[in-house]
């Protein structure tokens, strides 16, 4: 049976419909290897032309220097919270500095804090995370171990439209949630990472672009556990150990999609603006029914995070949202109210139908 509810998970979220149709037909057989994709050796050669080639798509839409390492980790963006501080932070003499602007930056703080000092920048929980900071806000510390932040707020649904910091401080950014919907200038970035089941494809995979010179402004740790240690995984091409050779070929296909049907991150970029613009202005024209959750300016083009009136009237709506064929509406747990998530999978067609049930259920409230 074909899906028919239209996705708007916050992840993993939804993907391409002629990837899905790809991915049907490489469970029977992946092309150019006569397998199923559930049973192929990660030691084949196959496998290592599609790591290669998620590597070669990946630096080239990011336009990406050499001196960039691209690897295909496990543990989700989570394991990032704390493999960066091990290597940057464990022994360091001065702080790392961390903007908390919600959810996720909240869950990276204490991971840090386990390897050394953390500096909070910026605490926007006093606020409850309705807004990012202002760059007059920020006082940033020359010698910092390194500066943190998430480029997108996946549950308060706000997105950075500038990249904070100062260029001569290692900058890492966790992109889980906007990596490859708009072009970015990857080389002001000392690292970022992004798992994959937003924008890039399933659950299982984290993608991570290391600027080499982490990794030789220390000697080794040799106290790290192998798994946790990026040498390791650069110096195995991402096979370390046995990857999921199933997420890292459906990115593949994400990859390819996005590069040879959509036409590259400008072009992506300029979809996932329309697509945006779509949802908040049936949110603006409602104000009294719908009220979005970000300050305007720091509105995310991935997650469109909006309460109503009553919790009553939200369960009214998610109700008949559901039966209206609109799956994954609700907020996330930790803040409740409504989000739609909008990811590079999604298409404007499934805006537009949301919009107009949108509108539709305000007006019948007037
Ligand atoms: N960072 C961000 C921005 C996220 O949205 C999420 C999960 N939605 C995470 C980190 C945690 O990712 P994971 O579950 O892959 O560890």
């Amino acid at each position: 049976m074909d899906a028919n509810q239209l996705n708007f998970s916050a992840g993993p979220g939804a993907l391409p419909a002629t990837v899905l149709e790809q991915v049907q037909e490489a469970v029977r057989a992946a092309p150019g290897a006569g397998l199923s994709i559930l049973g192929i050796s990660h030691r084949s050669p196959w496998f290592a032309d599609v790591v290669a080639e998620v590597e070669t798509r990946v630096r080239r839409l990011l336009g990406l220097p050499e001196r960039y390492h691209v690897l295909l980790l496990q543990g989700g963006a989570t394991q990032q919270f704390s493999m960066l501080p091990m290597l940057l932070l464990r022994g360091h003499q001065t702080p790392a500095d961390y903007l908390l602007t919600g959810y996720w930056s909240g869950k990276s703080v204490p991971e840090a804090r386990r390897e050394g000092r953390v500096r909070l920048l910026w605490d926007g929980s006093p606020e409850c995370f309705h807004r990012l900071p202002d760059d007059r806000e920020l006082q940033f510390a020359a010698d910092a171990a390194f500066f943190h932040y998430v480029s997108n707020e996946t549950v308060e649904g706000l997105q950075f439209q500038r990249i904070p910091g100062l260029d001569t401080v290692p900058r890492i950014c966790d992109m889980s949630s906007d990596f490859l919907s708009r072009p970015i200038q990857a080389e002001r970035f000392q690292c970022i990472y992004a798992h994959a089941q937003k924008n890039l494809g399933p659950a299982g995979v984290t993608l991570v672009i290391l600027d080499d010179q982490l990794l030789t402004a220390k000697p080794a740790d040799p106290s790290l556990p192998g798994f946790l240690d990026y040498r390791e995984h650069v110096r195995t091409h991402s096979i370390y150990n046995t990857p999921p050779v199933f997420a890292i070929y459906v990115t593949l296909l994400v990859l390819r999609w996005l590069e040879d049907s959509i036409g590259g991150l400008a072009a992506m970029a300029a979809i996932n603006q329309r697509k945006a613009a779509t949802l908040y202005a049936a949110l603006d024209q409602y104000p009294d029914v719908f009220m979005g959750r970000a300050r305007v300016q720091d509105r995310s083009l991935m997650n469109v995070v909006f309460t109503m009136p009553s919790p009553e009237i939200e369960q009214q709506f998610l109700h008949e949202a559901a039966s209206a064929g609109f799956s994954g509406l609700g907020g996330h747990r930790a803040i409740g109210g409504l989000r739609a998530s909008i990811y590079n999978g999604l298409e404007q067609a499934a805006c537009d139908r949301l919009a107009a049930f949108m509108t539709d259920f305000a007006a019948k409230r007037r």
